[in-house]
């Protein structure tokens, strides 16, 4: 690899590592504390070592994220979403070297990682106008000289869990909302990513302290998943927003209902595309070439399964085949490949074992797998985007697996291929590839896709930030970022005031003295 990373390292402020915690631009943490190393998935190498925060690492950062709300609430917010705004500057300026740390520490690819970036400035941008809206409803009172309306507060402390595909968008997603809503905010980033946190906590810490915020208001705390779970099952934390598998979802969402808290769930996803005999198969081919090997198949939104009408199976067949005979496999940071490593040796070990299942389950392979070794896949985190025939009741097809691996199943009704695309526990991301009009819309109605996400003539990958992200089922039920996300970062208050000269009843009830 060409490029400096100890120079970017330094760039984007990535010095306190040998810290567990950060609540503004102190870090700290307990020196005996475990270590946590990242390795680069591009070429296996250690690119440096953090701590692990402890028991009473947290409870501190939790003191000084409840200080820091009793004042962060009091500003007024579009007076927060100034800071907000110039925290996408900061996002601006630092575009270049955090894109390129999160293809090197992640995996993806350089032009993926500037996007992730770019994504976090949308939000930014997004959560600046709503800071001026976060708007209540009035209703007219049954009562006369009475007036009622809802405003809406902010919760406390927002506990972000993310996963390591996003390591970066997912927090902004939830921060510059977080804020401008009034909350303070705890992280725990990917324990496979988080000298990519310890960057976004450098730059957005810069901002707060340039503009006087008290400290507290984001605080990072690195370490796995005993860490999460002090935050699940921790009642000071108002909402729990966690990104990454079932699993995890059904654990953390059991713990947070435990203690009747708040939780926003954004989960595993099984995407499919319809394609259908009206499409535009050349237009397709790139939808679903770049939505099931994009990010190596690890995007929650990847594609999954390909539905293919009968009547044009064999053809688009031939040409996904022909085109994963030219996908460039390599380097992320090198912008003539397309797939980048998966994010390490487990992953190519549940990547293999899904290959086995599917062959043993009568799973036809028309583009083998297999990982790739040699001195460009030293790391051994490189795979071989692969394709099978199989059918959607497989146990594996069910299941995500978290890599390249395309699943090919054929239909001839549209009903029939709903009915397949909806046929999985997972409920993210879904799309038809038509031109025919009847189509496209039965496929969005009531009748049609039961995804959070359904495009027409777009792939399953690549959300805009302006609608309202997440899906059903077993994906979790959570929206975060655009349309009227912001919401599950407040609380509604219901507010009636009499401003006459008697105290009427509701419903008319008669109380005399
Ligand atoms: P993961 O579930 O292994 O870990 C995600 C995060 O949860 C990590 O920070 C981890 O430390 C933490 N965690 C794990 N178990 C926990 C527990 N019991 N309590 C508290 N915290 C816990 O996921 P991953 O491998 O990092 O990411 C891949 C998964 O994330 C895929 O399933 C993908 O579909 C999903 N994902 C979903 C979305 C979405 O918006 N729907 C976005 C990105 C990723």
């Amino acid at each position: 690899m060409n490029t400096d990373i100890q120079s970017i390292l330094n760039k984007l402020g990535v010095k306190a590592i040998n810290a567990a915690f950060s609540t503004g631009s102190v870090w700290g943490g307990e020196l005996n504390s475990e270590r946590l190393e990242s390795f680069s998935p591009v070429d296996g190498k250690l690119i440096a070592a953090t701590k692990v925060a402890s028991a009473s690492d947290y409870d501190h950062v939790i003191a000084k994220a409840q200080a820091a709300f009793t004042e962060w609430r009091t500003i007024p917010a579009p007076k927060r979403g100034d800071i907000v705004r110039q925290f996408g500057d900061a996002l601006r300026e630092n575009k270049d070297a955090l894109g390129t740390l999160v293809s090197y520490e992640m995996g993806k690819s350089l032009q993926e990682g500037f996007g992730e970036v770019q994504e976090m400035i949308d939000i930014c941008d997004f959560a600046v106008g709503l800071s001026r809206q976060l708007y209540g409803l009035t209703m007219h009172s049954e009562r006369p000289n009475h007036r009622m309306y809802e405003q809406w507060h902010p919760l406390g402390i927002v506990g972000i869990i993310s996963a390591f595909n996003f390591p970066v968008a997912v927090w902004a997603w939830n921060t510059a909302l977080a804020l401008v809503c009034g909350n303070v905010c705890i992280w725990k980033p990917s324990e496979k990513t988080p000298l990519t946190a310890i960057a976004c906590q450098h730059i957005i810490a810069t901002v707060f302290k340039a503009n006087d915020v008290a400290e507290g208001v984001c605080n990072l705390i690195l370490g796995d998943r005993t860490v999460g779970e002090l935050m699940t099952n921790d009642s000071r934390v108002a909402l729990i927003s966690a990104t990454g598998s079932t699993r995890m979802g059904k654990a953390v969402g059991a713990a947070v209902g435990a203690r009747l808290g708040k939780s926003l769930l954004e989960l595993g996803g099984n995407n499919a595309i319809i394609i259908s005999e009206h499409a535009d198969l050349d237009m397709s081919l790139i939808g679903a070439v770049f939505g099931a090997v994009g990010t190596a198949g690890q995007r929650c939104t990847s594609t999954r399964r390909l539905i293919i009408h009968e009547n044009v199976y064999d053809a688009f067949t031939a040409k996904l085949v022909k085109a994963y005979g030219q996908l460039g496999i390599g380097d992320p940071l090198d912008q003539n490949n397309h797939v980048g490593p998966l994010i390490d040796q487990d992953a190519v070990a549940a990547y293999l074992d899904s290959i086995e299942k599917c062959k043993a389950e009568g799973g036809n392979f028309v583009v083998e797998g297999g990982v790739l070794s040699g001195d460009e896949y030293s790391s051994g985190c490189y795979v071989k985007p692969c394709i099978a025939e199989v059918k959607n009741e497989f146990a594996i097809v069910q299941h995500e697996t978290f890599a390249p691996i395309l699943y090919l199943i054929k239909y001839k009704t549209l009903e029939e291929a709903i009915a397949l695309q909806n046929g999985v526990p997972q409920g993210l991301s879904s799309a038809i590839m038509t031109l025919n009009l009847r189509e496209a819309e039965h496929f969005l109605s009531v009748k049609g896709s039961d995804c959070g996400i359904a495009n027409v003539n777009i792939g399953t990958s690549g959300a805009e930030i302006g609608g309202a992200f997440g899906g059903e089922k077993e994906t979790g039920g959570g929206r975060e970022s655009g349309s009227d996300a912001w919401r599950a970062y407040m609380r509604r208050q219901t507010n009636t005031i009499n401003y006459s000269n008697t105290l009427p009843l509701a419903q008319g009830i008669k109380f005399d003295l």
